[in-house]
C-alpha cells in the first residue's frame, strides 16, 4: 500500500495521525499509571480528570454558554433521534422538522414515534439539492422545537444560515460538521453528534442541551433516555465510553493548538475550495449538483460523465492511496469526505489524481 494514504471514508473517519500517535504511545501505560485508559476505574480520579477536561476544552472551543449542558452519552446520532423527542416535546402538539436529506428523512421517521410531525419544509421535490429558505418554512407557533441537520452527510448539502426562531428551540444534528468552524451555541436549543467524524472513535455520543430543556421526558420514560440523569450525574450515571471520551479529549487538545475553530474553518474552507475547483473546472467530467451556497464543506459527493469509468476510477485511486472514495450506496458515484482530520496535502492529492484520471479518460 501506498503511504501515506488518504482516508476519505464518510464515517468512522480519519484521526489526526499525531493523534493516533499520542493514543499509541499511551495505550499500555497513560502517564506513568501503569495502565491503560481502558482499564481505569471511570470515578477514578485519573479518569475524573480526563473527563472534566474533555468537557472544558469542548466548552472552550465552542464557547459553550454556561446554562448549557455538555453530556457524553452513547447509542449514536441515532438514538438522539429518539430522545430529543422524548425529552423536548413537553407537553406540545407537535414537532416540526425540516427534511433536507437521508439524515433528517430519518430523524422525522424515528421523530414519529414519539410526537406528530409538522414537516416545516423539504427539498425532496428539488432532489435534496439545496436548503429551503427560511422564508418558505411554515412552522406553528404550537411546535415543541424545530429540528435540522445541519449537514447532510450523504446528499453533502449544508446549511449556510443559522434559522432564527425567536422562543422556539432550535436542535441541529450536527454529527458531520461540528468543530469544523466556529457556531453560536447560543442560537440552539440542543446540538447533538456522533462522534465518528470530527469528535472521535465512535461509540461516544455528544449533547449539548440548554439548562430549561431538561427535565421534561414524561414518567416512564427508561431511565438512561432522560437528559435530566445524565446532566445531574455528569454524564456518569453508568460506565460511560470511556476511551472514546480520552481520544476525544486528545482531538480537542489537537484543534486547540491548532488554532480553535476559526483557524480550523480557514483550512476547511481551503480545501472544500479546491475539491469543488477541480470538478466545476472538470469541463463537466466530474459534476457535482448541489446549490453552491450549500455545498458541505465536509462531504462532497460527485459524480463522473460516464458512470461506466465508476469501478476503475476506485480502482486507481485506491492503489494511490486514496481510499474509501465510493460514494453512498443510495446514491452511487463517489464522495470525498474531507474532515477536519484530512490534511490539505490529502485534497491536493486528490485533486491531482482528478486531473489526471479526467485527463486520461476524457
Ligand atoms: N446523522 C448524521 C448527519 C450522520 O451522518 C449519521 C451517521 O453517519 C447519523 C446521524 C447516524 O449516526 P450514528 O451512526 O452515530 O447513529
Amino acid at each position: 500500500m501506498k503511504y501515506p494514504v488518504y482516508n476519505f471514508g464518510a464515517g468512522p473517519a480519519v484521526l489526526p495521525h499525531v493523534v493516533l500517535e499520542q493514543v499509541q504511545a499511551e495505550l499500555l501505560d497513560w502517564h506513568g499509571r501503569g495502565i491503560s485508559v481502558m482499564e481505569m476505574s471511570h470515578r477514578g480520579a485519573d479518569y475524573m480528570q480526563i473527563i472534566a477536561e474533555a468537557e472544558q476544552d469542548l466548552r472552550d472551543l465552542l464557547q459553550v454558554p454556561a446554562h448549557y449542558k455538555v453530556l457524553f452519552l452513547q447509542g449514536g446520532a441515532t438514538l438522539q433521534f429518539a430522545m430529543v423527542p422524548i425529552n423536548l416535546l413537553r407537553g406540545y402538539a407537535r414537532a416540526s422538522y425540516v427534511q433536507t436529506g437521508i439524515w433528517s428523512a430519518k430523524a422525522i421517521a424515528e421523530a414519529r414515534r414519539f410526537a406528530t410531525v409538522e414537516v416545516a419544509a423539504s427539498n425532496a421535490d428539488r432532489q435534496a439539492h439545496v436548503v429551503p429558505l427560511q422564508s418558505e418554512w411554515q412552522v406553528s407557533a404550537d411546535t415543541a422545537y424545530v429540528h435540522i441537520a445541519g449537514n447532510e452527510t450523504i446528499g453533502g448539502l449544508e446549511f449556510d444560515f443559522v434559522p432564527e426562531l425567536g422562543d422556539i428551540p432550535l436542535v441541529s444534528d450536527a454529527s458531520s460538521h461540528i468543530l469544523s468552524k466556529p457556531v453560536d451555541v447560543s442560537r440552539f436549543g440542543l446540538i447533538y453528534a456522533g462522534a465518528q467524524k470530527n469528535i472521535g472513535p465512535a461509540g461516544l455520543t455528544l449533547v449539548i442541551v440548554r439548562d430549561d430543556l431538561i427535565g421534561h421526558a414524561p414518567t416512564g420514560t427508561a431511565t438512561m433516555l432522560d437528559y435530566a440523569v445524565h446532566a445531574k450525574e455528569g454524564s456518569m450515571h453508568n460506565t460511560p465510553p470511556t476511551f472514546a471520551i480520552y481520544v476525544a479529549a486528545l482531538v480537542f487538545k489537537w484543534l486547540q493548538q491548532l488554532g480553535g475553530l476559526g483557524a480550523m474553518a480557514e483550512i476547511n474552507a481551503r480545501k472544500a475550495a479546491l475539491l469543488y475547483a477541480a470538478i466545476d473546472n472538470s469541463g463537466g467530467f466530474y459534476n457535482n449538483a448541489i446549490e453552491h451556497r450549500n455545498r458541505s464543506q465536509m462531504n462532497v459527493p460527485f459524480t463522473l460523465h460516464d458512470a461506466a469509468l465508476d469501478a476503475i476510477f476506485l480502482k486507481e485511486a485506491d492503489a494511490q492511496g486514496l481510499l474509501q472514495l465510493k460514494g453512498h450506496r443510495l446514491l452511487g458515484g463517489m464522495r470525498a469526505s474531507i474532515y477536519n482530520a484530512m490534511p490539505e496535502a490529502g485534497v491536493l492529492a486528490l485533486v491531482d489524481f482528478m486531473r489526471d484520471f479526467a485527463r486520461r479518460q476524457g
